[in-house]
């Protein structure tokens, strides 16, 4: 168990370091997110497509684990759709609130973002995980972003 632990935290590390899809999106819909208990601020970038998520990035400044969060959602979520971005976030949120546990995983299809099931442990840096999740939703309710206004 410790040798997965290890392994998990190497995985926020390295996302933290090297974040994926750290750039603008030119004509995308964008919101902006911020966790006032942890000093997190995170834009979100969303390019939509007849319920696809074509493109996603994100911008910001937060702690390790919201940047390694964000990273990781930019990369599990191109490509999806936008019902399979809400399932996903939905397991996540309840992984990383203790509601989902390690047996009911199986198919869940989390994998790198159980990085962060130890979360449940650390209510106060849960909202760090979820926060670029959240702004990614406002992205995609966000109807008068560049794309559609054009
Ligand atoms: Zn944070």
């Amino acid at each position: 168990m410790s040798d997965l632990n290890e392994l998990y935290q190497e995985i926020i590390l390295d996302h933290n370091k090297r974040p994926r899809n750290y750039r603008k999106l030119a004509a995308a819909s964008k919101a902006e997110g911020h966790n006032p208990m942890c000093g997190d601020r995170v834009t979100v970038y969303v390019k939509e497509k007849d319920g696809r998520i074509e493109d996603v990035a994100f911008e910001g400044l937060g702690c390790a684990i919201s940047t390694a969060s964000a990273s990781i959602m930019t990369e599990r979520l191109k490509g999806r759709t936008v019902a399979e971005a809400d399932t996903l976030f939905r397991r996540f949120q309840d992984m990383v609130t203790g509601k989902l546990l390690p047996g009911d995983r199986d198919g869940s299809g989390l994998d790198a973002l159980e990085a962060f099931q130890h979360l449940s442990d650390y209510p106060m840096r849960v909202k760090c995980a979820t926060l670029p999740w959240h702004t990614m939703k406002a992205a995609l309710g966000d109807r008068d972003g560049a794309e559609s206004s054009r």
